[in-house]
């Protein structure tokens, strides 16, 4: 495909002022936040179903609808992840219908950062930018440090200092810079808006903000492609900054606008963990007004995001729809995470564990119809958060190498207890 111009403006969200494509972010006079804008007439003619499918199996097959000029040239291969039919775990939530989208299993960092991030820096080689960077709860950093190394593009992470040890060497062994900062995700992020502004280097979801958004929306394309060309009734994802529910939702509203599925009703909901849920907070009070979480205090810390940049337009998106929001404890999430593993075979991260968990929670209080079909959005692996489960999956039995001990010691102890 030779470079057409799809990709018209950066538009205020506000008050719809359109802005040059450049590494801005926010509107002038009013501060709000900028968004990629589309030529639609242009893309109707050259997006649709035969038109995709006859492409390779990444997020790069919706082209049309993703904010850089040309050809991407990072994260070619991202995306496509397995839209899974999850019968069993269905049957224990107590849904007729179940399906996760699994980017437990995206590549390169096993996130569905390596969405958001192959726009990004596609984009920030357009426009020129020697030095990338990001502000990070563990997952973006991993990516943008993978995504650069293979790019050749020098990059800075910054995270707060308490990840996960798997979080930490996940960016550590790129060769990237990884900077630990003694504070919460807030204070990381308010520092690299100053670097930005002040070195002038990508920061992925600062300056390059609206272009890394728009990768979050193939999440929501890939669902309904994988559904056979159609929106799902309820989409359970998780919320840390509350930018990939919006962006599933403009997802499904730019195809049903091209027409390449039909206009059904669908709802869209939230899920946080009870230690840092201000979004979730908001919606169940009735209100729009995000109160901050200045301590985030919770197992999950992929989603501790105290001051979450799109929590209005989450709240809208969730309400607009019809859909609800929901919060749990850690140790619903422990258990979240066990029962996607043990009634589906998918190992998730703590966001993982809270989608399930909060996922359970809606069915039950009817908020997802026990009659409805649902897709559950699981964003990152489990062996990267590996510190939430230790010691609460049971142990491994040790044995010494022959068969009279696993006669005594396995066979025999399981076969009484199975009849037991
Ligand atoms: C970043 C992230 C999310 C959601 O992030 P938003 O800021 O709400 O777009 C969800 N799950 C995981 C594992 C993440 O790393
Ligand atoms: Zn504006």
């Amino acid at each position: 495909m030779e470079s057409k111009p799809f990709f018209s403006n950066l538009k205020c969200r506000e008050c719809g002022r359109l802005y040059p494509k450049q590494a801005i972010h926010v509107c002038e006079f009013d501060f709000g936040p900028l968004e990629a804008a589309y030529d639609y007439e242009e893309i109707a003619k050259s997006i649709s179903r035969k038109a995709i499918e006859s492409r390779p199996h990444t997020m790069w097959r919706y082209r049309e609808l993703l904010p850089i000029d040309n050809e991407p040239t990072v994260g070619a291969q991202v995306g496509f992840t397995p839209l899974v039919k999850a019968d069993r775990l269905a049957k224990v939530l107590g849904i007729r219908e179940l399906w996760i989208k699994n980017d437990t299993v995206n590549y390169p960092t096993l996130s569905f950062k390596d969405r958001v991030v192959s726009v990004a820096l596609s984009r920030a080689k357009e426009l020129g930018f020697q030095i990338v960077a990001c502000a990070s709860t563990g997952n973006l950093a991993n990516s943008v440090a993978a995504n650069a190394a293979a790019a050749g593009l020098k990059s800075y992470v910054l995270i707060p200092s308490d990840l996960e040890q798997g979080k930490v060497l996940g960016s550590l062994i790129y060769g990237t810079q990884v900077i630990g900062i003694n504070g919460a995700y807030d204070q990381v992020n308010r520092l690299c808006s100053e670097i930005a502004g002040k070195y002038g280097w990508g920061f992925v979801n600062v300056n390059l903000r609206p272009y890394y958004a728009e990768g979050s929306k193939t999440m929501g394309f890939e669902i309904c492609e994988q559904l056979g060309w159609r929106i799902p009734q309820h989409t359970v994802v998780p919320m840390a900054s509350g930018s990939l529910l919006t962006k599933i939702h403009k997802a499904y509203k730019e195809f049903s606008q091209l027409g390449i599925v039909s206009d059904t009703k669908f709802k869209i909901h939230g899920t946080q963990a009870t230690g840092c849920a201000p979004i979730s907070h908001a919606l169940k009070k009735g209100t729009d007004i995000v109160k901050p979480v200045p301590k985030p205090d919770t197992i999950v810390k992929s989603l501790a995001i105290g001051t979450p940049a799109d929590g209005y337009y989450a709240i809208h998106s969730m309400r607009q729809t019809g859909g609800s929001a929901e919060d749990v404890t850690d140790d619903e999430v422990v258990e979240g995470i066990r029962m996607l593993a043990e009634y589906a075979g998918i190992f998730a991260e703590t966001a993982g564990g809270v989608t399930v968990a909060g996922a359970k929670k809606l069915i039950q209080s009817g908020h997802i119809g026990a009659d409805d079909s649902a897709v559950l959005c699981i964003t990152g692996h489990g062996l990267k958060t590996q510190e939430a489960i230790v010691g609460k999956c049971g142990e491994a039995r040790i044995i010494a190498p022959n068969i009279r001990e696993f006669e005594e010691k396995v066979y025999a102890a399981d076969m009484a207890a199975s009849k037991a």
